[in-house]
């Protein structure tokens, strides 16, 4: 039984084989910027495991070597891949049908968190 997922309006679909997956939420301008969310909590997923169950995604480079793909109907953004890392795809983990079960076990790019992020508040 493997893990699904998808955007908000269901036009794209996915399928993740069951496994131990690190969640990381990343606090980088980039992830910022593009989901307007104060941070992303991605899913590292190796590639063989990633399936897209319908059409591709729309995508755009965020960076010369990340493209970040959404769903062109509603804007959820998907996943991201990374040409450093050809191997691996990343996962929104609130695009998870079930985003409970993977908490985020680290933070990164934490020198550019935003302060109000601090769960104190
Ligand atoms: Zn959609
Ligand atoms: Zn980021």
């Amino acid at each position: 039984m493997a893990l699904s997922g998808g955007c908000f309006c269901g036009a794209l679909r996915y399928e993740i084989d069951q496994g131990e997956y690190l969640s990381v939420n990343c606090h980088c301008s980039m992830c910022r910027r593009t989901s307007a969310a104060a941070y992303v909590t991605w899913l590292v997923v190796p590639k063989e495991h990633f399936r897209l169950n319908s059409s591709e995604p729309a995508s755009f480079a965020s960076s010369d070597h990340g493209r970040r793909q959404f769903c062109p109907a509603c804007g959820t953004p998907v996943t991201c891949v990374n040409t450093n890392h050809p191997e691996i795809v990343d996962v929104t983990v609130c695009s998870l049908d079930d985003p409970t079960a993977f908490p985020p076990s680290r933070s990164v790019y934490t020198d550019t968190r935003l302060a109000w992020t601090d769960p104190e508040r």
